[in-house]
């Protein structure tokens, strides 16, 4: 079975459904077929800033959501990024092998730094893609699911783990992009244009896994659509229409077109006031589960610990080996 890692940032109180339908359900559809690492990361969270109670609370929120969305521990290695020291340590190798130069030409890096002002974006920002490329490297993953957004640090990943390869014999295994099947993108409910974003979302875009489902329900029949009337998809004429298609369909595995033949001759109130009952029939036992996860935070703590020692039985040997490739002495 092909090795796949993939981590989610613990920065936001709630999960959303873009983040369920573009990324977390392929991550339960993978256990099936590749050896899956999962983690949550938060070292990488603390590229800005956080607050301390709020990242601890948000870290295991985010482990109870994964679980309650169908992350088994038992097949997959389920873990929190900082409790595998191993990332932080083949990070550093890595950023002693990382041109500053090829580091200053990662887009998400200059992007960010833009939005906060360049004098205060941290140095960890900065060097952000290596330690991902750390994370990768360091379980020899063959594969990484990866948006649009994350092909350039994938780039660069594989570039890290030829130099290194080349220099010091072959010890990283380069790992592919892997393009799931079935990912749909989500569009904010209210501008279309845009995907749906915790960051850029307003209240109304975005839904929460964890918010009232009466209130995603209300958002989503109050969600903005054209003043036509029929139910078909099209991106580029009916953009609200069609993601409520989309996110219609990929809730319930029913097929656009079936989708847009059950709703012929019948108004947009229609499909709303149904897609909204799917979704809160959907986000209800979804919501119990993570509670019950969450009242046992010392349960919850245990299946995480066993995550990590799970995810350290690969990357302290592939520490090893790199620590010893690189000259150092063996571990005191
Ligand atoms: P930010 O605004 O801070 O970038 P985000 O809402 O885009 O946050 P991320 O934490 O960047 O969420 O993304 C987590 C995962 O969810 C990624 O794999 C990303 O590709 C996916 N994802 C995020 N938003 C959407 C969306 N609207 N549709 C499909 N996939 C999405
Ligand atoms: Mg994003």
């Amino acid at each position: 079975r092909p090795r796949v890692l993939s981590g989610i940032q613990p920065t936001a109180d709630s999960f959303h459904l873009g983040n369920y339908l573009g990324a977390l359900r392929q991550w339960v559809r993978m256990q099936d077929t590749h050896e899956t690492f999962y983690m949550v990361v938060d070292l990488h969270a603390i590229t800005v800033e956080q607050d301390p109670k709020v990242l601890r609370q948000r870290t295991r929120v985010s482990a109870a959501q994964l679980l309650a969305l169908g992350v088994d521990p038992e097949r997959s290695a389920l873990f929190v990024q900082s409790q595998v020291p191993e990332h932080a340590q083949l990070s550093w190798v890595l950023e002693c092998l990382t041109g500053f130069g090829e580091a200053s030409r990662m887009t998400q890096f200059k992007d960010k730094a833009a939005k906060q002002g360049s004098e205060h974006a941290s140095v960890g920002l900065f060097t952000y893609p290596v330690l991902m490329a750390a994370d990768i490297l360091v379980y020899q993953a063959d594969a990484v699911p990866v948006g649009e957004d994350q092909r350039q640090h994938l780039e660069l990943t594989r570039n890290l783990a030829q130099r290194f390869n080349q220099r010091f014999g072959k010890t990283f295994t380069v790992p592919e992009p892997h393009i799931p099947q079935g990912t749909a993108k989500i569009y904010d409910l209210q501008d279309p244009a845009v995907k749906m974003s915790k960051s850029a979302s307003s209240p109304n875009g975005i839904i929460e896994l964890l918010e009232d489902p009466k209130r995603s329900a209300k958002k989503i029949r109050s969600a903005v659509t054209d003043t036509g009337r029929e139910i078909v998809f099209d991106r580029e004429n009916k953009a609200g229409v069609s993601n409520l298609l989309s996110i219609y369909s990929a809730l319930t595995d029913r097929t656009i077109a079936d989708l847009e033949a059950a709703y012929a001759g019948k108004g947009y109130g229609d499909l709303k006031k149904d897609l909204a009952e799917v979704l809160v029939e959907w986000v209800t036992p979804i919501q119990q589960r993570v509670q019950s996860y969450l009242d046992d935070v010392a349960e919850l703590d245990k299946v995480l610990a066993r995550g990590s020692e799970k995810a350290r039985a690969v990357s302290a040997e592939t520490l090893e080996r790199v620590f010893d490739r690189v000259g150092f002495l063996p571990p005191a």
